[in-house]
């Protein structure tokens, strides 16, 4: 009894089992609490790639930071990536900036509601379009994400996985999903079976007997993603220099510390224009010398990396040319772009806050009107 021959009383059982268990199964998590389309988008972009834990904390402060589309707008891009620092996939912080500024501009500040202009929008997909029209607006498209491509196959019993016909199997998937979105919840019908792939249709052990909609799938299991490939492993140093600093402009030039950091050029696809600790020229650092080892995931790379303290007069020597330096004081660092692995560094170096997105004060945003 297979949902893939389109019965129609099979979808009608499919809709309702599916309502019915994420009512009483889905988890507590923030976006979910708001119908703002703004606070849907700023969830769904942070989501895209990333865990579900990872995102819930800088959610948080991402939207005390910036609550509305308007003071996201007004802020300085710096501010918006310092924010994202350690989600990783920073275009994605710089999109929904522009965005932001492209729909305050021309829109009034109001995001707009149709799959189809919000498609217009810098760094908006087919995806997040539609998840924001179908949760916010209740608009009858369906949101395919690889949790619910999964979902579908295996509910259809189609195997996936095989490059050849890729994009026809996406084509049959995108009809299904069309087919099955609920008319009159297709928001929840949409972040339904979202779920479902993710707390139970999972990739490699499907937990069939937890499963609402098990009547109606084609495989129960049988259908298992193939593990991904390894990540890779590096090596990697970096220099620590901090030293203390005068601010001329304090009465008896109080004294603050202050640590090197180097600016990723611009021209680079990973992670461009943010700030880091300068490289070591060798990589293998003598025990003694050692600072702090930490193991960093970037993409599909296990870092190892070192830390060595490196003095201020040292660090020509020692470290390789890359971007524009500063010595910047820590307080600042702070609210810079950092990167996630030097956020990390400094913070287990606790030469910043453990959790230092918490320590950035929201400011005053001007009203636009
Ligand atoms: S029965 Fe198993 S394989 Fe089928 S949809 Fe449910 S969890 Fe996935």
């Amino acid at each position: 009894m297979a949902i893939g021959d389109r019965k129609p009383a099979k979808i009608a059982y499919l809709r309702r089992r599916l309502l019915e268990w994420y009512k009483r199964n889905c988890r507590d998590l923030p976006w979910r609490k708001s119908r703002d389309p703004y606070a849907i988008w700023v969830s769904e972009i942070m989501l895209q790639q990333t865990r579900v834990a990872a995102v819930v904390e800088r959610y948080r402060v991402f939207m005390a930071r910036f609550p509305t589309l308007a003071a996201l707008a007004l802020a300085h891009e710096d501010q918006v990536l310092a924010l994202w620092s350690g989600l990783g996939y920073y275009r994605r912080a710089r999109m929904l900036h522009k965005a932001a500024q492209f729909v305050a501009g021309r829109h009034q500040g109001n995001l707009p509601a149709t799959v189809e202009e919000l498609r217009a929008l810098p760094g908006v997909g087919a995806y997040t379009a539609a998840a924001i029209a179908s949760i916010a607006h209740g608009e009858r498209v369906p949101v395919v994400d690889g949790n619910v491509e999964r979902v579908l196959c295996r509910l259809a019993g189609w195997q996936m996985g095989s490059r050849k016909g890729g994009a026809a199997l996406k084509r049959k998937i995108g009809e299904l999903a069309a087919l099955l979105v609920d008319p009159d919840l297709p928001g929840e019908f949409n972040q339904a079976l979202m779920e479902l792939g993710a707390t139970v249709c999972l990739p490699r052990n499907p937990r069939c007997q937890a499963c609402p909609v098990r009547r109606v799938c084609q495989t129960r299991g049988e259908h298992k993603t193939p593990p991904r490939p390894a990540m890779l492993s590096r090596e990697v140093a970096h220099a620590l220099s901090v030293r203390s600093g005068r601010n001329a402009r304090k009465p008896r030039g109080l004294v603050h510390r202050e640590v090197l950091l180097e600016q990723r050029p611009a021209s680079l696809t990973v992670m461009p224009g943010l700030w880091e600790l300068p490289l070591l020229r060798d990589s293998a650092v003598p025990q003694e010398h050692l600072r702090m080892t930490l193991r960093h995931a970037i993409m599909q790379v296990n870092y190892d990396v070192r830390i060595r303290t490196v003095f201020e007069g040292d660090v020509e020597r020692m470290t390789i040319p890359g971007g524009q330096r500063r010595w910047v004081p820590l307080r600042a660092a702070a609210e810079m772009p950092l990167t996630g692995l030097t956020r990390k560094v400094l913070a287990r170096a606790r030469l910043l806050p453990a959790a230092p997105l918490k320590t950035i004060a929201p400011q005053r945003q001007p009203n636009l009107r």
